[in-house]
């Protein structure tokens, strides 16, 4: 047999595969990874190295952690403006009814993003996305959401699409169109989400701008009934379903988006256990948010014990937003998870790259194993847990994206 030949040999290198390997964090320690034509072809230690193995390139690691690239799975990273001054106005006692009255709350970044023009909407939102890629994050989910009128939502969507190609990260498009009632639909909800069914779904689908639909179903949001409408529709148009569910009530949508076999549902603080047991059945990631948690001093955890015991995947997401997570930082989110919610360092890990790709429906990438995308992230961390231990800090020192080192800096 002839020697395996790779376009790029990783060695000196400790792995977290997050596979079976009888270890924490599936980790090989001393490893090497081989990487042909894009995808991981070999995984093992280094005495293990097939004997003659020629490589075309080989990156020594000096010691780097390697993980699989990061996957951010719930953002809404593309909007124009910001909301520093309410966040200020509510410091100094205007309560959120007061702002929501006075124009502000989503309904001024709505504003803000329809009046943005495309290039405008990309200079406010590349940083953020490159904020994210510098973390390690070779996958990034962006919804729409604050058009809410088919043009504008199908311009966000375009813009998150560019700006895959602009900063170098895969970008997985969700609309969001039923995010919020816009302004001029006012007291008819049902009307609105006719217009969402009938035009902007099947809009982006033609266009091909999204990769999934999503929905905001609470007391504040849409009922379930709008939201199985809007499920409805999406897969008329052969489109993926997720949901933003039970955030601030339970409002059934744990086990509405079971039901429509859902990728995932977000949020779920408010979750019960039957909802969590349907996810579980049907295989619909639990996103967990806990930057949104943090932001609005929430108190009421997720049913993080149900998740484990109903064995329902777990991502965490940074839920980039310009209201309740204006964050940029996924292992920030990582901290959180851990502090707030109990998740454990090697849980955090494996949801931000193997759960959170699945609550994408990708399950080319998220795991250090032959025949994956070769996206991966270099740490300079003595061991994985680091990554959720350190507040506010980036030992991201490495990225290789499809194959490719695209950023290396020992
Ligand atoms: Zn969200």
């Amino acid at each position: 047999m002839l020697p395996a030949a790779f376009d790029l040999l990783l060695t000196n290198a400790h792995l977290a595969t997050l596979t079976e390997t009888g270890a924490r964090y599936g980790a090989i320690h001393n490893g090497a990874l081989g990487i042909r034509e894009g995808q991981i072809a070999w995984v093992g230690t280094a005495a293990d190295r097939p004997r003659g193995a020629s490589a075309r390139e080989t990156l020594d690691c000096h010691g780097a952690w390697v993980t699989p690239g990061l996957v951010d799975c719930h953002t809404h990273a593309v909007y124009a403006g910001n909301r520093a001054n309410e966040f200020e106005q509510r410091l100094h006692g205007t309560t959120y009814a007061e702002i929501a009255r006075a124009g502000g709350g989503i309904n001024a970044t709505v504003r803000a993003t329809r009046a943005a023009s495309e290039d405008e909407l990309i200079r406010q939102s590349r940083p953020r996305v490159a904020a994210l890629a510098a973390e390690g994050v070779t996958t990034i989910e962006i919804k729409s959401g604050y058009g809410l009128e088919t043009a504008s939502e199908l311009r966000q969507l375009a813009v998150a699409r560019r700006l895959g190609e602009d900063v170098g990260v895969d970008v997985r498009t969700t609309l969001l169109a039923a995010h919020a009632l816009p302004t001029e639909f006012e007291g008819h909800a049902d009307s609105y989400i006719d217009y969402v069914c009938r035009d902007t779904i099947p809009a982006a689908a033609a266009l091909r701008l999204a990769d999934a639909v999503d929905a905001f179903c609470e007391t504040i949001g849409f009922t379930a009934a709008q939201t199985q409408r809007v499920f409805d529709a999406a897969r008329a148009h052969g489109l993926a379903v997720k949901l933003h569910a039970d955030q601030l009530t339970d409002s059934g949508g744990a086990a509405l988006a079971a039901s429509a076999g859902a990728l995932s549902a977000d949020h779920v603080e408010h979750a019960s256990e039957q909802g969590v047991a349907a996810m579980g059945r049907a295989g619909t990631v639990a996103v967990l948010l806990p930057g949104a948690y943090f932001a609005l001093r929430d108190t009421h955890l997720p049913p993080i014990a149900a998740f484990r015991a109903h064995r329902v995947p777990m991502a965490i997401s940074t839920d980039c937003n310009p209201g309740t997570s204006p964050t940029t930082s996924l292992l920030l989110m990582f901290n959180m998870a851990c502090t707030l919610f109990r998740l454990t360092p090697e849980e955090c890990l494996a949801g931000a790259t193997v759960h959170a790709a699945r609550a994408l429906g990708l399950t080319d990438r998220g795991l250090l194993a032959p025949g994956q995308r070769a996206d991966l992230a270099l740490w300079d961390i003595a061991e994985p847990a680091e990554l959720s231990y350190r507040i506010g800090s980036n030992p991201s020192i490495g990225v290789i994206r499809g194959g490719r080192v695209t950023r290396w800096r020992p």
